[in-house]
């Protein structure tokens, strides 16, 4: 059994992540929690050359470590290790497995492998996951059926073709998730797990994803399926669904005023045939020339202030 403990699992829309150093005490746990998805969404928008670039690091440390025996390096490996799992929650796996076993006096240079391949599948991983996006959660390229889309796409595909995402018997275990419910809960082994764990949620409660209109990231539809704008966090901006919505506002806005304006001439130039200043055929011709500047204003090629100034002179 491991000294270690690291769960996840998905509970009212949102997803949930307790780890603790010593779980096999019985302490406390560290819990985390995440708007629906976003640590999948997150990680594929991970700029992998980065966390190369720390993985090596810390690698260097340990090799050092190992060589030397002196413990300045491992502290110093630790250090770079919390920092990556401050990046993304993933990383905090494999900072709790190193901290129990330095703790424990248990470390050994075998492990350094498994950093190594690490530093290789990375990159596979968010690869595979974001085809796997694209090709089965995708509403607006797979449809709104992932189980289907799934199917279909595991079924033309050879099923270990490397493109697709590989799923295999990860460790999920049942239990109290959240109050008066229960659910599956993930003890995962490798940041692999906690991916395939993620993208298996979204195909069983049949959960698509869009490309958000405003910040073209990849958001969950927990809700509506019309949704276009996504609620997922930003660091500096307004989220996108409030943005998005003023902007459409705005735009709607804008429609009106062009058709009221379009309106108001309309009427007076159709009053001018009765006054006798403007012939039927004039009024057509004036109508339809009046028409085409008004569809120029709603795209955008002339402004409101253009729109007035001909309707005016015309
Ligand atoms: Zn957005």
């Amino acid at each position: 059994m491991n000294m270690w403990s690291y769960q996840m699992y998905f509970s009212g829309g949102q997803e949930h992540f307790e780890y603790d150093p010593w779980g096999g005490r019985g302490s406390a746990a560290t819990q985390r929690s995440y708007p629906y998805l976003e640590s999948l969404l997150s990680f594929l928008e991970l700029d992998c050359a980065q966390v190369e670039g720390q993985l090596q690091d810390i690698l260097t440390c340990w090799n050092r470590f190992f060589s030397t025996g002196d413990s300045t390096h491992g502290d110093e490996a630790m250090a770079k290790m919390g920092e990556l799992a401050a990046r993304h929650i993933y990383f905090q796996l494999p900072y709790l497995q190193w901290f129990t076993h330095k703790a424990a006096g248990t470390l050994a240079p075998e492990m350094t492998e498994e950093l190594l391949q690490l530093l290789e599948q990375l990159p596979v991983y968010q690869r595979q996951a974001q085809a796997f996006i694209e090709v089965v959660l995708d509403i607006d390229r797979a449809g709104r059926d992932t189980q289907r889309s799934m199917s279909g796409q595991y079924r033309i595909n050879e099923p270990d073709a490397p493109a697709l995402f590989q799923f295999q018997a990860i460790s999920v275990g049942f239990g109290s998730i959240g109050e008066e419910m229960c659910g599956s809960i993930l003890q995962p082994n490798t940041i692999r797990d906690l991916i395939d764990f993620s993208l298996r949620e979204c195909v069983t409660s049949g959960t698509s994803v869009r490309r958000c209109r405003n910040c073209g990231r990849y958001f969950p539809l927990t809700g509506r399926v019309t949704a276009e704008y996504c609620e997922r966090p930003n660091a500096d901006r307004k989220p996108c669904r409030n943005t998005g919505a003023v902007q459409k506002w705005t735009e709607n806005r804008k429609d009106d005023a062009v058709f009221k304006e379009y309106r108001r001439e309309y009427k007076r130039h159709f009053a001018w045939i009765r006054a006798g200043k403007l012939s039927a055929e004039e009024f057509a011709d004036w109508s339809k020339r009046a028409q085409a500047k008004k569809k120029d204003c709603e795209d955008g090629k002339i402004s409101l202030d253009d729109l007035k100034t001909w309707m005016k002179n015309s």
